[in-house]
């Protein structure tokens, strides 16, 4: 005879959502989707009909909507946003745990943390790191940041949103990891475009130029190779062996002064130039070109004001 167990239900932990842009409607419909029950509250509150049509419950004030769930999630514009919104919360959010989600600096996400400490509130920073039509994608990363145990009590429900990587204990983490991963994006679309409008000069079309670029050249350039050589980073050794910091100025004034032929903006080949110029003037001319960050890790003389 075969028993049959008792079907044990998952608890799923109620969740309350503020902040319904695009983002924070993303988050809270995945939440929901997934059986979460799921509170909203927005400054503007029609735009959590869909939502309520799905099943949400609308606070009837920030305080109410707060003290719903054990876990809050905040997706609002900036910092200043976060303040104006939860201030009148009072003391809601005491013993609960608030996740804030919007984008700002690691100053501002301190703060933030002091601020909630004083609420009693346990606090994490976090970023994401895709649209919102990619909310609720495994492989979407989410980043956080704060005190672990926080992390790992809403983990699960933080899973339903992405992939939630955890950072470490120092709060500014989370928004330090989304400036730099966005600055590469954009120093990755800014390349791509620029290159493109190069050989546009020519009559190039985009759409042959793409494949050439990014289907060949880039795969052989930016690969799993600047993973095996980030030791090198750490340790500050820069072989040139294969190829010097001389060599690569070289390349960066033809690319300068090609730009400058064509009549197409030669700014980032000239800042480019001159980041390489600096490292040869602090002794790296016979480094390899990876002794840029050299240069990169010091402040500039005008950032540093
Ligand atoms: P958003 O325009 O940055 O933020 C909209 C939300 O902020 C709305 O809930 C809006 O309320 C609220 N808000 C703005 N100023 C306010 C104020 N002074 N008082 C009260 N509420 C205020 O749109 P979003 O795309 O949803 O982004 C939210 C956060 O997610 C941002 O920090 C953004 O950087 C981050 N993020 C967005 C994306 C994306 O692709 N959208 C991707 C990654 C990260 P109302 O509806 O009443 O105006």
């Amino acid at each position: 005879m075969t028993h049959q167990q008792p079907s044990i239900r998952p608890q799923i932990s109620p969740v309350t959502v503020i902040g319904l842009g695009p983002m924070g409607l993303a988050l809270a419909g995945t939440l929901l989707k997934n059986g979460h029950p799921t509170t909203v509250w927005n400054r503007t509150p029609d735009k959590a009909r869909d939502l309520v049509a799905r099943g949400a419950r609308l606070g009837a004030s920030v305080a109410d909507a707060v003290a719903a769930s054990p876990l809050t999630l905040v997706c609002l514009k900036d910092y200043t946003a976060l303040y104006e919104v939860l201030d009148p919360a009072g003391g809601a959010s005491a013993g609960r745990a608030l996740v804030n989600l919007n984008s700002g600096t690691p100053k501002e996400a301190h703060a933030a943390a002091s601020w909630a400490a004083e609420r009693g509130a346990a606090y994490l920073d976090g970023a994401i790191m895709v649209p919102p039509p990619l909310v609720g994608d495994p492989r979407s990363v989410f980043l956080y940041s704060g005190p672990r145990e926080v992390f790992d009590a809403h983990r699960d429900t933080l899973a339903n949103l992405g992939d939630p990587r955890y950072l470490g204990s120092d709060h500014g983490l989370a928004v330090l990891h989304n400036a730099a991963l966005l600055g590469l994006m954009y120093a990755t679309m800014n390349g791509f475009l620029h290159a493109t409008a190069l050989v546009g000069s020519a009559g190039v079309p985009a759409a042959e130029f793409a494949e050439l670029a990014v289907n060949r050249f880039l795969p052989t350039v930016v690969d799993a190779t600047l993973v095996e050589q980030a030791p090198d980073l750490d340790a500050g050794h820069y072989p040139g062996d294969l190829g010097t910091m001389e060599m690569n100025l070289n390349a960066l004034e033809h690319i300068a002064l090609t730009c400058e032929e064509q009549g197409v903006h030669s700014g980032q080949p000239r800042l480019m130039r001159e980041i390489a110029a600096q490292a040869v003037r602090d002794g790296h001319g016979g480094s390899n070109y990876l002794a840029v960050f050299e240069v990169f890790k010091k402040a500039a003389a005008r950032d540093a004001r």
